[in-house]
């Protein structure tokens, strides 16, 4: 039977980066449950969809079709057959991911697809409800946190080149914005599962959180 590792935790802690080795050292498929939030934001942006109104939100996510291709174990995300890996990096995207994200029908959707892809093959997803509410019974979850100083200057330094205009106030108040809603919606909050694992990676290089990582997956 295949295996699912979750993990989970607050935005730009690492999860992807994380994630993404792990699942090239395990060679398991790598699933970003964010980038579909994201590209589900994006859709609903360009069709100029008031996001307040959950019905209107509701009545075009059948037109929204996503597809991962995945290949040198990056995200490669298509909304209606478009590559849009890079657009949904973007700051409008990234301010109104959190109110996208809290809408029911969206999560309902997301969860149902999210539990097909790791149905019945080994995945490595990361998100913010992948141990909790997508899989709440995968073998191994991470929750992973780190100081939020310096998960913004992480993100900043990323974000910078595609954003020239980017200030690392703007980063620092996007990222404590995103945790105020990730934490407090009513719909599958971001908590950690009872059962997960912390890893708080404020002070590990990533070869460290890989060793740490796989020795959950292979004790
Ligand atoms: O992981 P990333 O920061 O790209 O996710 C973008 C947003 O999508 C998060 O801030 C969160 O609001 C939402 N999200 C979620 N559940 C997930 C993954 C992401 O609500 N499993």
């Amino acid at each position: 039977t295949n295996i699912v590792v979750a993990i989970d935790g607050y935005s730009s802690c690492g999860k992807s980066t994380l994630a993404k080795a792990l699942a090239k050292k395990l060679h398991f498929i790598y699933v970003d449950s964010g980038a579909m939030y994201r590209a589900v934001t994006l859709y609903l942006l360009r069709n100029n969809i008031d996001l307040k109104d959950e019905e209107a939100v509701k009545a075009v996510l059948p037109d929204i079709h996503l597809n991962f291709h995945s290949r040198d174990y990056q995200t490669h995300i298509l909304l209606n057959d478009e590559e849009v890996s890079d657009e949904i990096r973007l700051m409008p995207v990234s301010s109104n991911v959190s109110a996208v994200s809290a809408i029911r029908a969206v999560r309902l959707e997301m969860v149902k697809q999210q539990q097909r892809m790791g149905k019945s093959k080994n995945v490595v997803m990361d998100g913010r409800d992948i141990g909790t509410a997508v899989f709440p019974h995968a073998p191994v979850k991470l929750f992973m946190t780190a100081d939020p100083k310096v998960r913004a200057e992480r993100r900043y330094k990323e974000l910078l080149p595609n954003n020239p205009d980017i200030t690392l106030e703007e980063v620092f108040e996007n990222i404590a914005h995103r945790d105020y809603s990730d934490t407090t919606r009513k719909e599958s909050p971001l908590i950690r599962a009872e059962d997960a694992t912390i890893l708080d990676n404020t002070n590990l290089t990533p070869d460290e959180q890989l060793q740490f990582a796989l020795d959950k997956v292979q004790p």
